[in-house]
């Protein structure tokens, strides 16, 4: 069982297989990368389900006809969807994200806390940007401060 996902960007090799993840399992991700998925899902014509999920399976009785079953293209699920707003805790893990310089909105990295040390995911990254640095000196403060 999985407590929840964080995403680092919204580049399809990263988010591509958001749709195929059970609903009631939490993802995390930035505002930005929120947005985009968002535009590519209702751009997609259905092919992306990203933030809400259509429930291809269900069916339901006729209004029209009596006794006649058809599928129900209404029928959707909403995802759990958390928007980084502040730093989050997924079990007994501390996530504290930080905006980093990609080719893309909304990329996020992350420092996890675990009890037997700190994790860092930068997701992809770009070198020429403050952002970097920025980012290598926030990870940095956070390992002094324990
Ligand atoms: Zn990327």
């Amino acid at each position: 069982m999985f407590d929840g996902i964080v995403l680092s960007h919204s580049h399809i090799d990263h988010a591509g297989f958001i749709p195929f993840i059970r609903s009631d399992i939490p993802f995390y991700a930035s505002e930005g990368s929120l947005a985009i998925l968002k535009a590519m899902e209702q751009t997609s014509y259905g092919f992306y389900e990203f933030l809400e999920l259509k429930e291809k399976f269900k069916i339901r009785e006729s209004k029209r006809e009596k006794g006649k079953y058809i599928r129900d293209r209404d029928s959707s699920i909403r995802r759990e969807i958390v928007s980084l707003k502040s730093d989050f805790k997924i079990g007994e893990f501390s996530f504290h994200f930080f905006p980093i310089d990609h080719s893309i909105v909304g990329a996020t990295a992350y420092v996890i806390e675990t009890q037997e040390g700190s994790i860092v995911y930068t997701g992809d990254i770009r070198f020429h940007d403050l952002l970097f640095v920025k980012f290598v000196e926030l990870s940095l403060s956070r390992k002094k401060q324990r």
